[in-house]
């Protein structure tokens, strides 16, 4: 009989629960308590939870999170605790049976975050007890390279002290390897952190009621950058994320019309990213600035698909230009049925709604050939390219060329 069975683990000491059903909270809080763990928090309000890990109320070692809730459901929840750096172990429970906890978890792990095992509920004691086990060492640091949350105040003085940039990834065409665009995402150049990344500063922006300014000043360096590259010849079309709060602006719309006029850049070049989860807001402002948007011949793209509520409805109100596969199911979709199920599904929907299908989250010549063969149009990940500054893009497309060219066409069609 393996040890840990017999000895409680004595490492994990704080758990926090997350579930709906109180009964459910008690159960587990009983078993847990039985086994050793010394403090056992239960919250059957998700978004209670969440904020008493992110103002640090409680740090626990253990989050064992039910991923079916109402308001905020699971995967809600962790993408949320990834944001903030959580460095904790995290269990995934449900009744819906293992494959789905098995596909959440691998969700959750895509987040970075350490995923220590799933739950099948009514919980058994000694799957409780092997969780408990397999989270024995107590929260370190967050193991990525996440830097603390930033405050808006910092984040105000880095705009205004222009610490703010862009790098580009570059999106490519499947059939072809023709390059279709960048995507501009945001770094922040801290004099004494170094570069951060979006996920230090951008949740904050979007709660702190600051994210309106740091995309409008993203779109500008964008669009700078997209004219200056039509000056050098390169016809390169500039994707720029917005979140939900910049659509439920209603003179976002004459901004980025003023702001691509300014740069002399046509808005048909620019493709306004937005994420699944961000249309829950309100739906009849979100039409009218989308429309707007669409009046303006700006085009728009619909991000990490299936991965936020299934807003499928609003889809078909809002006509998108683009669907982007989450990397969650593109990378190792080739060895992983439900990652492929998942991809094939949102390529159904793109098709039938006729949106463009990008693959995010290609890192490999496996994801590549997957997507290109599950109807997927457009490519973009690690494989491709990793973000770029401004200045490397134009090498990397000359590079680009000729490895397309002789790796990657080539073994596709050796007669050509
Ligand atoms: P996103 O819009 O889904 O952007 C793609 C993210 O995936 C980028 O992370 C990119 O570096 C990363 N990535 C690219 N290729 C691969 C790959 O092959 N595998 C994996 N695992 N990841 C890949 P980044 O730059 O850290 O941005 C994270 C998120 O922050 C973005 O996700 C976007 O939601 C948000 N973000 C970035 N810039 C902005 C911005 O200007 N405004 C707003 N509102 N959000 C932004
Ligand atoms: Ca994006
Ligand atoms: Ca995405």
């Amino acid at each position: 009989m393996p040890d840990s069975l017999l000895n409680p683990p004595t490492t994990t000491r704080k758990v926090l629960l997350v579930d709906d059903d109180p009964f459910m909270l008690k159960v587990m809080r009983l078993m847990l308590e039985g086994m050793g763990a010394l403090e056992v928090h239960g919250f059957s309000n998700a978004p209670a939870a969440f904020e008493a890990i992110r103002e640090a109320r409680l740090r626990p070692d253990l989050v064992i999170l039910d991923i079916n809730m109402p308001e905020m459901d699971g995967m809600a929840f962790f993408r949320r605790l990834s944001e903030i750096g959580y460095a904790g172990c995290l269990a995934l429970c449900s009744g819906e049976g293992e494959a789905l906890l098995r596909t959440t978890g691998q969700l959750a792990q895509s987040y970075g975050l350490r995923v220590s095992g799933v739950l099948d509920k009514p919980p058994r004691p000694e799957r409780l007890r092997a969780l408990l086990g397999a989270c024995g060492a107590p929260a370190a640091p967050a193991p990525r390279a996440s830097s603390p949350e930033r405050t808006a105040e910092e984040l105000r003085q880095a705009l205004e002290r222009g610490e703010i940039f862009c790098v580009y990834q570059p999106k490519v065409s499947l059939s072809d390897g023709s390059v279709l665009g960048v995507e501009a995402l945001a770094r922040w150049r801290h004099a004494s952190d170094g570069v951060i990344p979006p996920a230090a500063f951008i949740p904050m922006a979007e709660r702190s009621g600051n994210i309106g300014a740091l995309t409008r000043r993203i779109f500008d360096l964008a669009f700078a950058q997209a004219a200056a590259w039509r000056r050098r010849g390169l016809e390169l079309r500039v994707s720029v994320n917005a979140s939900a709060h910049d659509l439920g602006v209603l003179d976002f719309p004459d901004f980025l019309l003023d702001c691509a006029r300014r740069h002399g850049v046509d808005p048909s070049w620019v493709m306004i990213e937005v994420t699944e989860s961000g249309l829950i807001q309100d739906e009849r402002l979100l039409v009218e600035v989308m429309t707007r948007l669409r009046l303006r011949q700006f085009h728009m793209s619909i991000d990490d698909f299936g991965n936020g509520y299934a807003a499928l409805s609003k889809l078909r109100d809002l006509v998108f230009d683009e669907l982007k596969i989450d990397f969650g199911f593109t990378h190792g979709a080739a060895g992983d049925e439900r990652k492929a199920a998942i991809f094939d599904a949102s390529v159904q929907v793109g098709k039938s709604l006729g949106m463009k299908l990008v693959a995010e989250g290609v890192e490999d010549g496996s994801d590549w050939e997957f997507s290109r063969s599950h109807g997927a149009e457009v490519a973009q990940g690690y494989f491709i390219a990793r973000p770029l500054g401004a200045e490397d893009v134009e090498p990397w497309l000359q590079a680009w060329r000729q490895r397309y060219r002789e790796q990657i066409a080539a073994p596709a069609a050796p007669s050509a």
